[in-house]
Formats: structure tokens, C-alpha cells, sequence
């Protein structure tokens, strides 16, 4: 067997021992007979594996006791249109922050449901800065304000927690949930696809303030109404059962590697090397403004885009997989979410600088 470093944006690499606790429990889940897909979502050995994962979750993020967490399905872009149906609460306005992709496609779907205000927008800088929040227009009458903490496509990551000035802050923690600390009682709502840092696709974790459920329009499909998951423990409809238990056997992982503060410092060092080789390189480019770097998805550019086809076709050689980058943006991407040891972007960088050495 020869297990390659997958730098995919998502569906992303897993930590090797959670696959192989898988592979253990694949037959017999514990003592109960059967796997975890054999079982029934209402039977006592699934609603352990349900528990253990919401409690989990809350004890890595420190949620507060006054927020409900969900886990549901449709993806990040589910919520797109499911959060103004569930919280507008009657409000005609939304305040967005545009910096890249994700934030542009999540403006796109709320716009059938309300007046979305951008209130910000890096679009002329071509989604490489974030806007600076002095400039920021906020509308006091908006039910709420969006923002996307790290954009997957563009590499754009706030490195703070945004001011909401009062709005109830809403947030696409889609590729950086657990990857930083973060105080989750400055929000109100929290949501992010597995896919990325947590676990297989399949799975849309919903973290929500209990004070803004209750109040969807009456068109909300019940499966996507937060109050009735909230309280049928996100099983109104049969869940992704497979998926919450990969889910909690990553986030047992993290537990293990110190949780969220020390998975931050390993980080951390990871995207500092990688960007140095970027920066100190010739071939060699990211175009994001420093402050505004992320530290999970580091897109960079050749010099000569003819020789992206040989770089990517080297790395695979190497066993550095999935790094050509977005349609959209060009050049490569290389993805170093939680599960990506500092060996594979150590490799990475002494691929780069051989290749850089050769052409
Ligand atoms: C991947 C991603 C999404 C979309 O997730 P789906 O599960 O495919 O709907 C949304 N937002 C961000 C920031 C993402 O990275």
C-alpha cells in the first residue's frame, strides 16, 4: 500500500488512525453485533455514537450551553437559503461580506429570500484582501451579518472574529471550523460541511443560539427547519448515520492531539513554512495580502503557466496529490487542513524547491 499526501480541497485527506479505527470497527461497532451502518438511528448503540459526537463537538469548540448544535444534510450550500428562511424573523434585509467564491454564491441564494446588503466587498482586489471593517456599511434594520471566515477557492482567511456592530454575526465556517479557537458566544449562528476539517461529505454541522430558532418562514421544509431538528436531535428524517459516526471519530482524534488550541499552533507552522518556500521562491507566487492569508487552502501561481501540467505531474510522481488549483483561480492550491501532517507539507516544499531547481 502506498498512501499518497492529498492536498484535495474537499472531500480532504483523514488522519490515518481514524480510517484504520474504522477498518477495525467496520464488522462490529463495540459489542453491538452489527456495523454502524446496519444500525438503527433509533436504537441505543447509534444514540451513543449521536451523543458522544454532539458532546464532543461542544467540549473542542466550548459551545455554550445556550446553542443548539445540528447535524444535517445538503451541504454548506443547503444553508445558503435555509438560514434567511429559519432567522430573517420577519426582517426584509441581510448584510453580506463578499471575499471570494463562497461568500459570493451564499449572497446569490439569500437573495431569494431578502434584501442582501454587501457591505463590504473585496472583488476589486480580485478576492485577495479582506475588506477593511472601518469601511464596512452596516444596516441596523438587517436580520443578521454574513461572512465567510475562510475562502476555500480564493485562500482568503479573517484572522479575527469581525465586530457585528450589534447584527447577530452569521458565519460559513465551512474549511476552517476547528482549526483556530474561536469564541462561539460572539455569534449567532456557526455552519460548516464535514468535508473539509471534520470528517467525509455528508454532514452539515449547525451551530445556532437558541433565542434565534423558533421563528422560520412558513414555507421552511420541516427536515430544514431549525426548531424541528433542534428538537428531534437533528433525526426528524433518517441522518447521514455513517457520516456522524466518521464525524466523531475524527473529532475523538483532535481530542487526542490536544484539541483545537494545539491543532492552531501545528497550523500555524505549517502555512508559515509553506508560504516562506512560496515567497523566497522565484517560480513561485501567492497573490494574497499577508494579514489576510489563510492558513488552510494556499493557492500560488507558477511563473509559467506551461509548466503547471509537468509541476503537477511531478508532484504525483512524488506522491503529492490534488494540487491543481481551482478552475477559477488558476495555478495550483494545496489544502493543509487539520489532518495534514507537517511531513506532507515539508515534502511539498522539497518538491517545490526541486522542481523550481530543474526548470
Ligand atoms: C466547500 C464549501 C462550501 C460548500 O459545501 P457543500 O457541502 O459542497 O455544499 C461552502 N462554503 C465553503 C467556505 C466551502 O469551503
Amino acid at each position: 500500500m502506498s498512501r499518497v499526501y492529498n492536498f484535495s480541497a474537499g472531500p480532504s485527506a483523514f488522519p490515518e488512525p481514524v480510517l484504520q479505527q474504522a477498518q477495525q470497527e467496520m464488522l462490529e461497532w463495540r459489542d453491538s453485533g452489527m456495523s454502524v451502518m446496519e444500525m438503527s438511528h433509533r436504537g441505543k448503540h447509534f444514540l451513543m455514537i449521536a451523543e458522544e459526537l454532539e458532546s464532543d463537538l461542544r467540549a473542542l469548540l466550548a459551545i455554550p450551553d445556550n446553542y443548539k448544535v445540528l447535524f444535517l444534510q445538503g451541504g454548506a450550500s443547503a444553508q445558503f437559503s435555509l438560514i434567511p428562511q429559519n432567522i430573517l424573523n420577519g426582517k426584509a434585509k441581510a448584510c453580506y461580506i463578499k471575499t471570494g467564491a463562497w461568500s459570493e454564491k451564499a449572497i446569490k441564494d439569500a437573495m431569494s429570500y431578502c434584501d442582501v446588503v454587501v457591505s463590504a466587498s473585496s472583488e476589486d482586489t480580485k478576492y485577495t484582501t479582506i475588506p477593511e471593517a472601518s469601511t464596512w456599511v452596516l444596516d441596523e434594520q438587517a436580520a443578521y451579518l454574513h461572512y465567510t471566515s475562510n475562502e476555500t477557492i480564493h485562500g482568503v482567511e479573517f484572522q479575527e472574529t469581525p465586530d457585528a456592530k450589534g447584527l447577530t454575526l452569521v458565519s460559513d465556517m465551512s474549511s476552517n471550523i476547528l482549526s483556530r479557537q474561536i469564541d462561539v458566544s460572539r455569534y449567532g449562528l456557526i455552519y460548516a460541511g464535514t468535508q473539509k476539517n471534520m470528517g467525509p461529505a455528508g454532514v452539515t454541522v449547525v451551530i445556532v443560539r437558541d433565542n434565534l430558532i423558533g421563528h422560520a418562514s412558513k414555507t421552511t421544509p420541516s427536515v430544514f427547519n431549525y426548531e424541528s431538528q433542534a428538537n428531534n436531535g437533528s433525526m426528524l428524517n433518517t441522518p447521514a448515520t455513517y457520516n456522524w459516526y466518521l464525524v466523531g471519530l475524527v473529532l475523538k482524534w483532535l481530542k487526542t492531539q490536544g484539541g483545537v488550541e494545539a491543532i492552531e499552533q501545528r497550523n500555524i507552522v505549517k502555512a508559515a513554512k509553506l508560504y516562506q518556500a512560496i515567497d523566497q521562491s522565484a517560480l513561485y507566487h501567492n497573490p494574497v495580502e499577508l494579514a489576510s492569508r489563510s492558513r488552510m487552502n494556499v493557492p500560488f501561481i507558477l511563473a509559467d503557466a506551461s509548466l503547471d501540467k509537468p509541476f503537477l505531474a511531478a508532484a504525483e510522481a512524488n506522491g503529492l496529490f490534488e494540487l491543481k488549483g481551482h478552475r477559477s483561480v488558476g495555478g495550483m492550491r494545496a489544502s493543509i487542513y487539520n489532518a495534514m501532517p507537517e511531513a506532507g507539507v515539508l515534502a511539498l516544499i522539497d518538491f517545490m524547491a526541486e522542481f523550481e531547481r530543474t526548470h
